[in-house]
């Protein structure tokens, strides 16, 4: 028999104590008949107790543990074979499955379990977004179909886009894009010498370049007031707390607590969340909640607790 779990809605084995896709305390229902227990294939064996989980498992249904954290106690049990090991070993001493690889999900294990692809997350504390975005074009207009849409009669309905593979800003609007406080119009400027980008002489955005990636996120407003006679006030608000982040392969990015500020370099002392991407896969890293390099997992329902993924 199967149920559904209460916090995540996926189906589970009505015999699990644990949840194994969210980690929850399962729903506990009278089990009217005795279950046979099903044989499961290719089994992960949970590293804490033992017992056999899904292959899709997360969670041990059993004992509730993450299948890929490390246990404290003094001895682990190999996901892969389920043969006892000593905590410090980095290898299992029976089918040589790498713990290193396991309990930091890399390899085979972020394949199986991993999310790829551009990714848009809201902070849950600040109301920061971030999207990151592997294409190779960005555009910026006032139509609905553009990647960043300025909602204010002053922007073009296709104001300009980005190419990243040329690497240029390429402009074809009415009222202009500009670049770095000059004040031409431009009309296809190489990305390595734009620090700030304005479009109709109202929106600035700051571009911050780091190794792989493109930043950017709404600074200033010229003329506030007018544009928002023109415009959708709400939706400057919205395009001040959302960064856009353009990524070209592997990187490093740190994102500043409390003020979800990304910059060229960070303030001192400051506290932040890092992600990273590693050949396609996410990994997040919090200090101060002891999250090191942990995959980001296709279930939704496993990002870190203050993260909420958004369209
Ligand atoms: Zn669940
Ligand atoms: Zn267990
Ligand atoms: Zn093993």
């Amino acid at each position: 028999m199967r149920i559904n779990c209460d916090q995540c809605g996926k189906k589970i084995n009505s015999i699990s104590n644990f949840c194994p896709f969210c980690g929850t305390e399962a729903p506990r229902r009278t089990v009217l008949f005795t279950e046979n227990k099903q044989e499961i294939k290719n089994p992960i064996f949970c590293v804490h107790c033992r017992v056999k989980n899904i292959p899709e498992a997360i969670y041990c249904s059993d004992c509730g543990e993450h299948l890929y954290k490390k246990p404290i106690d003094n001895q682990i049990f190999c996901g892969q074979c389920g043969q006892k090991n000593k905590s410090k070993a980095k290898v299992c001493i029976e089918c040589g499955l790498s713990f290193l690889d396991w309990f930091s999900m890399k390899g085979e294990i972020a394949e199986k379990l991993g999310f790829r692809g551009n990714l848009s997350i809201r902070e849950k504390m600040t109301g920061f977004i971030y999207h990151f975005i592997s294409n190779s074009e960005f555009s910026i207009g006032r139509n609905s179909t553009n990647d960043l849409v300025i909602p204010c009669s002053w922007v073009s309905g296709n104001h300009c886009h980005f190419d990243f593979k040329k690497k240029r800003l390429i402009d074809s609007s009415t009222n202009g894009s500009f670049i770095n406080r000059k004040p031409d119009h431009i009309k296809s400027e190489p990305l390595e010498f734009i620090t700030e980008f304005n479009i109709a002489g109202s929106f600035t955005f700051p571009l911050i370049k780091k190794e792989n990636l493109y930043v950017f996120h709404l600074g200033a407003i010229m003329d506030e007031k007018e544009c928002r006679r023109n415009g959708d006030g709400a939706s400057f608000d919205k395009l001040r707390k959302t960064y856009f982040i353009i990524q070209n392969g592997d990187f490093e990015l740190k994102i500043q607590k409390l003020d979800g500020y990304i910059g060229e370099t960070l303030k001192p002392h400051s506290k932040y969340y890092t992600f990273k991407l590693i050949n396609g896969f996410y990994y997040y890293s919090d200090k101060d909640r002891n999250i090191e390099n942990m995959l980001l997992i296709k279930n939704t329902n496993t990002l870190p607790a203050n993260w909420i993924k958004v369209d």
